[in-house]
């Protein structure tokens, strides 16, 4: 088994679909004061409320239906996220919900901590594993990599 730091300065990912934004905006709000602590980084859309609602600079990418999940999945895997807030939609199917299915997929293989709705969000951003630096446990995937073809 081998592990990623997840260091107190986190860079953490929001994102919201469209029925959820607000949702997502309500509890930025709420955490603002801790938040700001963090490198805080977003889906075009997302990040664009973020900053004219609340006056929180956040970084972004582009919007998600345009590569914004798989932007969000890479940085995942390349270890520059390190915890993801994302209020997906569970009412309404998306243009692009393989991208949906695969920056979750990722943020599962990548072991970081990963929130898809507001009370989730709350206990991870008041646990005292916030403060701390966090090694996450990695799976080996050597015996993947290291398989057989043929
Ligand atoms: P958006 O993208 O912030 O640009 O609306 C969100 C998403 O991932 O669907």
């Amino acid at each position: 088994m081998s592990s990623r730091n997840i260091p107190v300065k986190k860079t953490i990912a929001l994102v919201a679909h469209d029925h959820k934004k607000d949702e997502l905006l309500d509890w930025i709000e709420k955490h603002k004061i801790e938040l700001k602590k963090h490198q805080l980084l977003a889906t075009a859309t997302t990040g664009k409320l973020i900053e004219e609602k609340l006056k929180v600079k956040v970084d972004r990418v582009l919007s998600g239906p345009l590569g914004g999940d798989q932007q969000v999945g890479a940085m995942i895997a390349n270890g520059d996220i390190q915890m993801v807030i994302f209020f997906w939609d569970p009412m309404e199917a998306q243009p692009h919900d393989s991208d949906v299915k695969a920056l979750l997929r990722l943020g599962v293989v990548w072991n970081i901590p990963m929130a898809c709705n507001p009370a989730t969000a709350d206990f991870v951003l008041e646990s005292q594993l916030m403060t701390q630096n966090y090694q996450a446990e990695i799976t080996d995937y050597t015996y993947y990599l290291n398989r057989k073809i043929n």
